[in-house]
């Protein structure tokens, strides 16, 4: 049985899939749509820069959202909710996941997963059973990089297998790069980018200090926009839909 955190809470293979925070309407979350975002607790990845640590580290200070208040508000507000956003936490981690998401389109709402790619299996199988409409994975650092990106050992072939899945479906996606003073620079950009010539679409995301699981992050400066701009320009010869995001 494998264990997803090193947290007080640990979450095992089998737990199952808990909500443990919502924002009825995100403007941010899903570029053009507004969408209700719910977070899972837990992920096997510890990136220094993540902000939802608490979540992982500390699932259970973190109320659970009960399905049905989840179904209540999105069935009385279906004319101005487009879809919901899944994100975290890892939830690929979380082996009930697809039947989450039945019920959540049984109820006719577009879904949206923010993944970091680990899981290339419930990825493939979330896209066959067109479980999802579009998928945000992280690309967290070059290849070689992606240990210290991620604070843990990381399985490249799942992700490269991910990386292949989502590029040859048909569902709209994109990849997404929080560049990171110290852990991410340009060259590393440019190097992301090389592998996964021509991608719909690579998102090159602005660090949040305030929050970041390692303290020391906190008091760093994050990357001014020029340079952001400079790293676009870098990323565009490969992917040429390269965009910044709240830079
Ligand atoms: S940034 Fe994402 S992948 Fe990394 S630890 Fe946080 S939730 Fe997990």
């Amino acid at each position: 049985m494998g264990l997803h955190t090193h947290g007080k809470k640990r979450i095992r293979k089998n737990d199952k899939m808990k909500i443990k925070g919502m924002i009825e309407a995100s403007f941010l979350d899903w570029d053009g749509k507004i969408v209700t975002t719910v977070f899972v607790p837990g992920c096997n990845f510890r990136c220094p820069y993540c902000q939802n640590w608490e979540l992982i580290e500390h699932p259970e200070k973190f109320e659970e959202v009960d399905f049905e208040r989840m179904k209540k508000f999105l069935l009385s507000h279906k004319d101005f909710i487009d879809g919901l956003c899944i994100t975290g936490g890892e939830p690929t981690i979380y082996e009930d996941l697809p039947d989450f998401i039945k019920k959540i389109k049984k109820l006719d709402f577009t879904v949206k997963l923010d993944t970091n790619g680990s899981k290339p299996g419930m990825i493939k199988k979330l896209i066959d059973e067109k479980l999802v409409d579009y998928i945000a994975m992280d690309m967290k650092a070059p290849f070689e990089k992606y240990d210290t990106a991620c604070g843990v050992k990381v399985d490249m072939e799942s992700i490269k297998r991910s990386i292949d899945i989502i590029m040859n479906s048909k569902i709209g996606y994109e990849f997404r790069t929080t560049v990171v003073p110290g852990i991410t620079d340009e060259s590393d950009v440019e190097n992301i980018a090389k592998t996964m010539k021509r991608a719909k679409r690579y998102v090159l995301q602005q660090f949040i200090p305030k929050n970041a699981m390692d303290e020391k992050l906190r008091n760093i400066t994050p990357y001014r926009k020029d340079i952001f701009e400079k790293m676009v320009e870098k990323a565009k010869k490969y992917v040429k839909n390269t965009v910044m995001r709240g830079v």
